[in-house]
């Protein structure tokens, strides 16, 4: 069965492609890669599959659906530089979130409860966010961004700018949520695509170049180091 499809999606921008006829689909419970250098195009899909960003063409298709509004439902997102409110603890945050997601107030904090011990807040969630790391920031977000219960998981460069630590919460918090739901993320960095990503998709200047597992695309390179580092 397949979750998605992605048919010829382009984005222009004033006239100047950023995203140029790219296709793919996404099995349930994958978790996909997005590689590519600054400026590849990542972060344009990403938020056109998230609805943020209206295609110049091409269709998106959830689960044989048309997108619409409804596609919302299936998709949670995190941006890169998501904003949180640094005077709200993290279980106010997400309490605030689900409301906004229009869950009662109870439900609201039902599931912030459930959230925050998923991504192992519990202990911090009566702190304020202004006092987390970047690592707990980042969690905490995954954590908003699936607060309705989203089927894909979109995430911008999710652990690029944490330290080891919080590189490290983060990828085993995604190697977790794969489980449950397909994550599609965003990355520069070819190690993190290969530690938590079952295929990669690799972009340059807004086109997809390749496509594959890491193993698949070691075989036709036919060497480990693979010449694929964007750093
Ligand atoms: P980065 O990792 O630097 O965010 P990226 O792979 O996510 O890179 P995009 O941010 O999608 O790439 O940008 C793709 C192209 O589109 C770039 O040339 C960028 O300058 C351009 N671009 C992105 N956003 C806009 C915008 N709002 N207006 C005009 N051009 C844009």
């Amino acid at each position: 069965m397949t979750l998605l499809t992605v048919e010829n999606l382009s984005k222009s921008y004033d006239g100047k492609p950023a995203v140029k006829q790219v296709s793919f689909q996404f099995q349930p419970q994958k978790c996909v890669a997005l590689i590519g250098p600054n400026g590849a195009g990542k972060t344009t899909i990403l938020r056109t599959l998230s609805g943020l960003l209206k295609p110049t063409s091409g269709i998106v298709t959830f689960n044989n659906m048309n997108a619409n509004d409804d596609l919302r439902k299936h998709i949670g997102y995190l941006p890169q530089y998501p904003v949180f409110y640094p005077w709200m603890t993290g279980s106010e945050f997400l309490v605030y979130v689900g409301k906004l997601a229009h869950l009662s107030k109870e439900e609201a904090m039902a599931r912030s409860e459930e959230l925050l011990s998923l991504v192992g807040l519990t202990e911090a969630k009566n702190r304020r966010i202004g006092k987390y790391s970047g690592g707990m920031k980042q969690r905490l977000g995954i954590a908003q961004a699936i607060i309705h219960r989203p089927r894909l998981l979109m995430l911008d460069e999710p652990v690029s700018s944490l330290d080891p630590i919080g590189r490290r919460e983060v990828l085993t918090l995604m190697e977790e949520l794969k489980k449950e739901m397909t994550i599609l993320f965003s990355t520069h960095i070819l190690s993190d695509a290969d530690e938590v990503s079952d295929e990669l998709l690799l972009l340059h200047q807004g086109k997809i170049v390749e496509k594959g597992s890491m193993d698949e695309l070691r075989k036709k390179y036919q060497t480990a180091k693979i010449e694929l580092s964007f750093q």
